[in-house]
Order: structure tokens, then sequence, then C-alpha cells
């Protein structure tokens, strides 16, 4: 881990995490905005991807929604990598109270996370629209389940929809509010792989009132002014502890 890093956690009693695509990156799965992200391979249909992740999209383009978001947003066969890893211990360690992350792919419970505020959802879950059974990606995924690659509920035949939060679409409320909870009462936090870009997400920040505010992503970000820490490099390689 970053000696620096480390220094903070040493006098920190308690610390948050708040992360983004960019701590899943090295997990192989591409984050939006930097080269390699999603941003730049939408030709294929015609769209941009905030266009196609709208609720307005999906009710009216569900299955160009289904092709998209099957092809670019499932990454079933990613494994945490060395921040995730770092964070599950860290929490078990008892100093992380909790982590939030703006991603979908559920990697930081598969690292052994426990406490997770998931703002947008998760790309694991799926609900009929119309019954509210539930269903696994594996389930959406197959094809003998869909039609025109819709997926279709067993039970009434209504739209297996992803429990993911898309553009026009209000986050949850009791996630949203623990989020901010966890925020509030944390000593540390510690912000990675995240443009801060995306509302109301980066707002979290503001309910920050503790002593070190720590800020880990590949390239800068308009908050670096604010923080007591910055490091400008992979997170994997920052945080990574060694077992
Ligand atoms: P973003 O794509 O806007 O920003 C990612 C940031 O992480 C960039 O600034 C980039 O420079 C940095 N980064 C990339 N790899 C890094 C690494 N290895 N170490 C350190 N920094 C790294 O992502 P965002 O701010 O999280 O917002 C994008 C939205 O897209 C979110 O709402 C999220 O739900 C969604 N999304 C999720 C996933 C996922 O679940 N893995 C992937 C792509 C997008
Ligand atoms: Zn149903």
């Amino acid at each position: 881990m970053d000696r620096r890093l480390q220094d903070i956690l040493k006098k920190s009693s308690s610390v948050v995490f708040f992360g983004g695509a960019g701590v899943s990156t090295e997990s192989g799965i591409p984050d939006f905005r930097s080269e390699k992200g999603l941003y730049k391979a939408r030709q294929e249909y015609g769209y941009p991807p905030e266009e196609i992740l709208s609720r307005t999209f999906f009710d009216r383009h569900t299955e160009i929604f289904f092709d998209y978001y099957k092809k670019n947003l499932i990454y079933l066969n990613a494994q945490p990598n060395k921040a995730h890893r770092a964070l599950a211990m860290l929490e078990k360690n008892g100093l992380l109270k909790a982590v939030i992350t703006q991603n979908i792919d559920g990697l930081h419970q598969k690292a052994g996370s426990r406490k997770v505020y998931e703002l947008h959802g998760s790309v694991l879950r799926n609900y009929c629209m119309d019954c509210g059974k539930f269903y696994d990606t594996a389930y959406i995924m197959d094809e003998a389940n869909c039609r025109g690659g819709i997926p279709r509920c067993r039970e009434c035949g209504g739209i297996v929809k992803p429990d993911v939060v898309l553009y026009e679409e209000s986050l949850d409320t009791s996630c949203l509010t623990g989020a901010v909870e966890a925020i509030e009462r944390a000593e540390t936090l510690i912000i990675g792989g995240t443009s801060l870009a995306v509302y109301p997400a980066a707002g979290l920040i503001s309910y920050f009132r503790g002593n070190n505010l720590v800020l880990i992503n590949k390239e800068p970000t308009p908050y670096d002014s604010r923080a007591d820490l910055v490091i400008n490099d992979y997170i994997g390689k920052v945080m990574e502890i060694n077992e």
C-alpha cells in the first residue's frame, strides 16, 4: 500500500471508501470516460451510451437496450482485483465501515466486503416489471428466456429488467441515506476510481466532515484541490495489501 495512505489509515479510527468505475478496470471491466471506456466504443448503435442507458430509451427501444446492455455491461467472469481485496480486508480488520460504489458489477461483495452501498444497483439482480419475481443474470442472458432479445418472466411473461439505475431514474432512498450517514460518520474518506462527474453521487462528498480526504485516481479530478492526499496512480497498486 502507498506509504502516505498507510500513514493516514494508521491514525484513523473509521474509514469509508467511495468508488467508481476505475475500481474495476483492473478486473477487465472498462470505465465510461477514460480512453478505452465504453464512451469510445459506441458507433455501432447510432446512439450515445447515455441515451441507450436512459429510462426513456429502455421503454421505447427495449430490444436495442438489451442488445447493448448484454454486450457491454455484463462481465460475469470478472474477478475482484487488489483494490477490492484490500477493502474487504480493511473491513474485516474493523477499520473500514462501508464501501459506497457507483459500480454495478458486484465485485466488492465477491471480494468479501459486507457493508456495500450500491448507489446504481447491480447487474446481478433482475426483476419482473409486472409481478416482481427476481431472476439472476444467467436467466436474462439465456436466449431461451428471451423474445427478440428481451428477457421475459417465466411466471407472467412480463419484461425482466436489470436492477440498475438508468439515467432519468432516481436512486434508491434508503441506499442513499445509508451512504450519506456513513460518510457523515467517517473520519477518513477515500475516494477512488471515479471522475466525480455523475450527480447526485458526486455531491455525496459534501457530507464529509472528517479529517482526511484521500483521492486516488489515474488522472486529476475537479476535487483534487480539496483533498488532503491526492494519488494519481492505479488504485490496485496504491491499495494493495500484501497478505
Ligand atoms: P468514470 O468512467 O466516469 O470514471 C472512472 C475514473 O476512474 C476515470 O477518471 C479514470 O481515469 C479512473 N480510472 C480508471 N481506471 C483506474 C485505475 N485502475 N485506477 C485509478 N483510477 C482509474 O466512472 P464513474 O465516475 O464511476 O461513473 C461512471 C458511471 O458508469 C457510474 O454511474 C457507474 O454506475 C457506471 N459504470 C459502472 C461500471 C462497473 O460497474 N464496473 C463500469 C462502467 C461504468
Ligand atoms: Zn412476472
